[in-house]
């Protein structure tokens, strides 16, 4: 008897595991996670809005575009922190589209803009290149798309604004092309642009899409639109006699630029589905919606520094720790931390352990951003981003595990476009040092130090001005510090590969101040990029490579 028990029990763990392994399989299959990429005003909220809306997870237009207003409507600065209090909101949203759960990463711009921008891009599994169809590729997409692409991130396009006076899209393909080395495959085709932005021509189906214009209606809810095959006797009369001459030439044009989708080189990054429309006339989203869950890359296999990959699917849970986020709101003083499920099942409640300090977390409070609440999850699958409250367990890179510890590459840190000497009163150094030593490790801003010996205050590093009001801010509220800052005229900092032995061996750099970062490794700070080219110019084969990005 005891044998066929055992034999039983035997079999109901196989029929168990043999269940998890579809069901991870089945929700693996089904994810899609992404961030959009584009300069502040080239419609991302109004583009991510459509996208809810599509995705069924909201019903008016309008609902998250009150939230971005009455966030930057306020300048002050507290107010702004304690809109950051529901800081899970403006780092993943959680929608439903074509049976596919998609994850949309946000990538904070404008004066948000700060090196969890870069981070998130860590997490994210595929880019949206948003373009304003007008403007064409701007300076922060450039920033953002070297990262996608250090990362090697498969690249849609969305150019934007078609109802607007536009660039002519074969322009907006020969940018991709100049500027990122990104080979363009148009989806879809505008037929006109601004007033007479009529429609799209669909490559794949050889089908014209015709919008109606129907306003504030048709904004909210979905512009209406009906469908013609190219050859439809009917079409020619549809659009004016040039519109219609137009596009019949760019079909011809657009043949010659091959007609086969070459899927392997959009999951390498180097070719780009390119959609035209208007996020904001709900022109073209749809048709981009369908072709991104189907074309988007799943989840993948993770390599570790173990040398082992992880696959999406492997039953032990771990997860990345990518951002983490204080929160301002005096009445919730937790901290956040924002982890990529990369395998397994994640679950509430459950026990991991985090590789670096083999510490043992219990993650009792999980949370996501489902369309526009805020939701405690039961559940994650690979691609699923979570909030966990950071009981300070956390840092910036963290893997979290439940199998055999195993641990990411580190996240690297980007080239710092903003300095300043961070300064306080003499009696106050100690919790001055400590508060330093605490927002670096926690990663709220990278510090540098003189190479001048006597030179002690920390110069802060950010890419963006609003990680140095945090600093102080955090200095004065968490550990009663005032500080001042005395900004320096530098925008560019550069790793040198070959660490002081390589600098020794140049002499002396003219325009290049030289600083070191907290491990001790040589960076070169510039006042602009001439300067930078200039030294590479004069002694870039005995410096050896200089690096915008270092490793932890
Ligand atoms: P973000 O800064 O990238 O999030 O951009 P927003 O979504 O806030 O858009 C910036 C401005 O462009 C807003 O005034 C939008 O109404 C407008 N906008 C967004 N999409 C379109 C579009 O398709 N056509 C036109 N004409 N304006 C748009």
């Amino acid at each position: 008897a005891t044998a066929r028990a055992a034999q039983q029990q035997q079999q109901a763990e196989q029929a168990a595991a043999a269940l998890t392994a579809e069901v991870l399989q089945r929700e693996v299959a089904r994810r899609r996670n992404f961030a959009i990429i584009s300069h502040p005003d080239a419609g991302k909220t109004t583009m991510t809005e459509k996208l809810l809306l599509y995705g069924g997870a909201i019903h008016e237009a309008g609902e998250v575009k009150a939230r971005k207003s009455s966030r930057s409507a306020t300048s002050d600065w507290m107010e702004l922190e304690k809109q950051r209090g529901i800081s899970i909101t403006s780092t993943a949203l959680t929608f439903e589209f074509g049976g596919c759960q998609l994850n949309l990463l946000d990538t904070p711009g404008h004066q948000d803009f700060s090196e969890d921008t870069y981070r998130t891009l860590a997490a994210a599994d595929n880019a949206v290149l948003l373009v304003d169809g007008a403007k064409g590729i701007e300076p922060q997409t450039r920033k953002l798309f070297a990262v996608a692409r250090m990362r090697g991130l498969p690249v849609f396009t969305f150019v934007n604004k078609m109802d607007r006076p536009a660039l002519n899209g074969f322009e907006i393909i020969e940018q991709l092309e100049k500027e990122f080395g990104l080979q363009s495959y148009p989806v879809n085709w505008p037929i006109g642009s601004g007033d007479r932005f009529v429609g799209v021509y669909h490559r794949p189906s050889q089908k014209v899409v015709m919008y109606e214009k129907s306003g504030a209606a048709g904004r909210a809810k979905g512009a209406r639109r009906s469908e013609y095959a190219l050859t439809d006797p009917e079409l020619p009369s549809l659009m004016e006699p040039d519109l219609w001459e137009q596009l019949q030439e760019d079909v011809e044009l657009l043949e010659v630029l091959g007609d086969e989708l070459d899927m392997d080189g959009v999951m390498a990054g180097k070719v780009t589905p390119v959609f035209f429309g208007s996020a904001m006339n709900n022109f073209g989203v749809e048709l981009f919606l369908q072709t991104f869950v189907e074309q988007a890359a799943r989840p993948g296999p993770a390599s570790t520094r173990q040398g082992v990959d992880v696959a999406p699917t492997s039953p032990n849970f771990t997860g990345l720790v990518f951002k983490l986020q204080a929160n301002m709101d005096p009445k919730h003083r937790d901290k956040v931390a924002f982890v990529r499920v990369v395998s397994g099942k994640f679950e509430k409640g459950m026990k991991v352990r985090v590789a670096r300090s083999g510490r043992t977390v219990t993650l009792a409070a999980p949370q996501r951003m489902f369309a526009n609440e805020r939701q405690t999850v039961q559940e994650g699958f690979a691609g699923d981003v979570i909030g966990l409250t950071n009981p300070g367990a956390f840092a910036i890179g963290d893997t979290l595990v439940t199998g055999p510890t195993l641990a990411f590459p580190p996240i690297p840190t980007f080239s710092p476009e903003l300095f300043a000497y961070l300064r306080c009163a003499p009696n106050q150094k100690k919790p001055f040092l400590k508060g330093v030593e605490g927002l670096l490790g926690e990663g709220a801003v990278q510090v540098l130090y003189s190479t001048d010996e006597y030179i002690t205050d920390p110069v802060l590093a950010a890419v963006g001005q609003l990680q140095f009001e945090v600093v102080q801010y955090r200095m004065k509220d968490e550990y009663g510090v005032d500080t001042t800052l005395e900004p320096l005229q530098y925008c560019v900092a550069r790793w040198v590969k070959g660490g002081w032995p390589a600098l020794e061996g140049v002499g002396r750099l003219f325009n290049t101040t030289v600083m070191k970062d907290v491990y001790d490794r040589p960076v070169l700070l510039f006042r602009n990029e001439f300067a930078l080219q200039q030294v590479l110019g004069e002694h870039g084969p005995k410096l050896g490579e200089l690096s915008p990005f270092a490793l932890p």
